[in-house]
Order: C-alpha cells, then sequence, then structure tokens
C-alpha cells in the first residue's frame, strides 16, 4: 500500500469558541485513507500547522502508511522539527493519527486493538470548563458570575457526571477576562475571596461526592498557585491542572510541595522529552498529553508508558472535534494508567458533534469505546463542502 494524496482541510471558523480546525486526510492506492486534527486550534493557531501539514505531506507520498514510526521518524527529522513547538508538532500529530486510522482499517480493527486491547469497558469522564457553561446558550453569554457558575454545576450533575473541571480565575465578577500578569505574582484580596467564592460555590453545587479539578490554564506563577491553593484545598481539590508555565518544572515541584492537591499539566507540552523534566522532579501525579500536539498516537503511547514508570496518570487532552475525541478514546482504554477522560463542553456543542459522522458522548458520565475500524471517525460531506481543502499529491 502506498500514500498517494494528503487532503489538508480548514474547516469553518467556529467563532463562538475561537477555534479553526484543521484536518488532514491522507489517501492511498487501495481506497483506505485516514483522518488526524493538529490539536492546536484554539485562536486559530492551527493556520499554522495547515501549512506545514502542507510542506510534511510532500514528504510522504509514495511511503507505505502501515510504516508508522518509519514515517514519524522522517517527519521529525526534518530541520526545524527537531526540539520544536506545539505548532509543527500538531502537523506531526496529525499525519500520525490518520496513518493509525489506515492501519486500524487495514486491519479490520479498533484502533485500541493495535495498541494492546481494552484495559476497561468503559472510560470515566468529567465536565470541562464550566466557567463556560454546560450547553450552547450559556457558551455564548459565559459570565463570571457566582449563579452562573452554579448553574453549570448543576447541569453536569443532571447530566450525569461525578467529575467536573472550572477555571475559577480567568474572569472578574463581571465577566472581563483577566489580564495574563495580573495572577503571577500576588493575589490581591478582594480577587482571592472571589476566586474562593467561587470554589465553595462548585463544591455546594456538586455536594461532597463528586470530584473538583482547578483548572489555572497557566496563568498563575508557583507563588501564587499556592497561594491559591492553600485557601481552597480544604475543599477536596481532586488535581490542580497547570498551575505554571510548564517549560518551568522547578515551579511545578515547588507547587507539589506546597499543596496537599495531586499536580497535572501536559496539553502545551510535546514529546517524551518535554513532559521527562516533570516526571523526574517528582512534580505531577497526572499527565494530560494533546494526541494533537505531542506526537500524535505514536508518541503519545511512549509518553503515556513513561509516565507509568514514574507511577504518574493519564488524561489526555481533548477540546477539538469529535475526531480527535474518538483516537484519545483509544489510547486511554489501552493503557494501563488512566485515569480520566477530558469531555470538554466544545464538545457537547452542535456546531462541533454534527461536523463528524459518528457523535461519541458519555452517558451518565461513562464513554463506551469505537469499535468501528480505525480510529472510528470522520468528517461529513456537509463539513468538507464547507472547507478549504488542498491536495498534495
Ligand atoms: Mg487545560
Amino acid at each position: 500500500m502506498k500514500i498517494t494524496s494528503v487532503d489538508v482541510i480548514t474547516m469553518k471558523r467556529q467563532d463562538f469558541c475561537a477555534q479553526t480546525p484543521v484536518i488532514c486526510r491522507i489517501n492511498t492506492d487501495e481506497g483506505l485513507y485516514g483522518y488526524g486534527e493538529a490539536g492546536v486550534s484554539i485562536n486559530d493557531f492551527s493556520l499554522g500547522s495547515a501549512k506545514l501539514l502542507e510542506l510534511f505531506a510532500k514528504s510522504i507520498i509514495g511511503m507505505n502508511p502501515l510504516e508508522i514510526d518509519v514515517i514519524w521518524s522522517k517527519l521529525y527529522s526534518n530541520f526545524w522539527a527537531q526540539g520544536s513547538g506545539g505548532v509543527i508538532m500538531a502537523a506531526i500529530s496529525a499525519i500520525d493519527v490518520a496513518l493509525w486510522d489506515i492501519k486500524g482499517k487495514y486491519f479490520n480493527v479498533p484502533v485500541y486493538m493495535l495498541l494492546g486491547g481494552k484495559h476497561r469497558d468503559k472510560l470515566r469522564a468529567y465536565a470541562s470548563q464550566l466557567q463556560n457553561g454546560w450547553g450552547y446558550e450559556e457558551f455564548l453569554r459565559s459570565p463570571g458570575d457566582l449563579g452562573f457558575l452554579r448553574e453549570a454545576c448543576v447541569a453536569a450533575i443532571e447530566d450525569g457526571y461525578d467529575a467536573v473541571k472550572i477555571d475559577f480565575i480567568n474572569k472578574y465578577e463581571d465577566g472581563k477576562r483577566m489580564g495574563t500578569d495580573i495572577l503571577k505574582n500576588w493575589i490581591p484580596p478582594n480577587l482571592m475571596n472571589l476566586f474562593v467564592k467561587r470554589v465553595e460555590v462548585a463544591r455546594e453545587a456538586v455536594g461532597p461526592d463528586v470530584d473538583i479539578i482547578m483548572e489555572n490554564h497557566c496563568l498563575t506563577s508557583a507563588n501564587t498557585a499556592i497561594q491559591l491553593g492553600l485557601a481552597t484545598q480544604h475543599l477536596n481539590i481532586m488535581m490542580l491542572e497547570e498551575p505554571a508555565n510548564p517549560l518551568s518544572p522547578l515551579e511545578y515541584k515547588r507547587v507539589s510541595e506546597k499543596l496537599n492537591i495531586p499536580v497535572a499539566t501536559g496539553e502545551r507540552s510535546w514529546l517524551r522529552w518535554g513532559f521527562l523534566p516533570l516526571l523526574e522532579n517528582g512534580s505531577l501525579s497526572v499527565i494530560q498529553p494533546d494526541l494533537g500536539n505531542c506526537g500524535g498516537i505514536t508518541e503519545g503511547r511512549k509518553i503515556a508508558d513513561l509516565a507509568n514508570t514514574y507511577g504518574v496518570t493519564v488524561q489526555t487532552h481533548t477540546c477539538n472535534t469529535p475526531l480527535s475525541v474518538a483516537a484519545a478514546l483509544h489510547l486511554e482504554v489501552a493503557i494501563p494508567n488512566f485515569i480520566i477522560h477530558e469531555h470538554h463542553t466544545v464538545n457537547t456543542l452542535p456546531a462541533t458533534r454534527e461536523c463528524c459522522v459518528y457523535d461519541y458522548q458519555p452517558v451518565n458520565g461513562y464513554f463506551d469505546i469505537p469499535e468501528i475500524p480505525g480510529i472510528g471517525n470522520e468528517l461529513t460531506e456537509k463539513a468538507l463542502a464547507e472547507s478549504s481543502i488542498v491536495t498534495v499529491k
């Protein structure tokens, strides 16, 4: 089998969440094709990956798509790819996931079988980013007030989730976004009171038996993450996500030493080498690689196995199309150290759900695993017709 062409698909922009999904479809001389997504679509960084996908695609025409590791190594050995960041790795990741999709179809098995099989029948999921609400209308208005947060928590619990994730610090009470530097040095009392109140409201709304994940989105430094963590850890926080820049392993170490909250990061880390310093210094309890930017399923598996040697668990990061949701489910079910799946509020919205043939949603907070050969999803004809497509032959 040979790769004959690669379609670089730039989808219609989703204005409500400021994302332009970029997808690659790899076509072969046997009629099999595979889909993968560049996992950097927030704020349209994916447009950079689209250009890189065109470049990378030229170098894999004529290769055997089943030789995934060989292709991965060829792409990664390209001059600027080595030591690179998320936009370049997202292009490589999209190709890699598409190759796994082809391989599953070729052997007529779901991708999880190629990865070693299912460790469990279902995957526990959490409702993610409730500061944006839980459902379409809420996402559009998304203010910062306590009543809105309470409503979102109740909606998620009514959907059957027993875990939620919330960014308690990204907005003022009037809905205006925090600046990028205000939370880096010392959180003033008025803001601390607001943030702590939000955590209290969330805990009250979900009750004592539901896990709460605190999402900091790298808005804090070690100093302020510790300040916030000390004031809220009595409310039983399951994990603290991105308390600092992930290129700062020493900040992570300080946070993990000062708080009784497990620390997580990974959506802005790539390759085994990106995760290693955080694993080696013992700061992390959970890694959150995004298969659309960490190096694909090939590298994601290696990162997960590396984490396992440090006793660290895995939750993949997903906030893209249902193609990426499907890919994530295959890896998460096939590793022993899975902890929980992230179901982003974006993935509950019609615009996102309707772009793919299959709409994977959890039932009572648990996902079934796609049983279709390959990753088990593809874009609809309508989504393709609305996209701009560049074909590399
Ligand atoms: Mg996050």
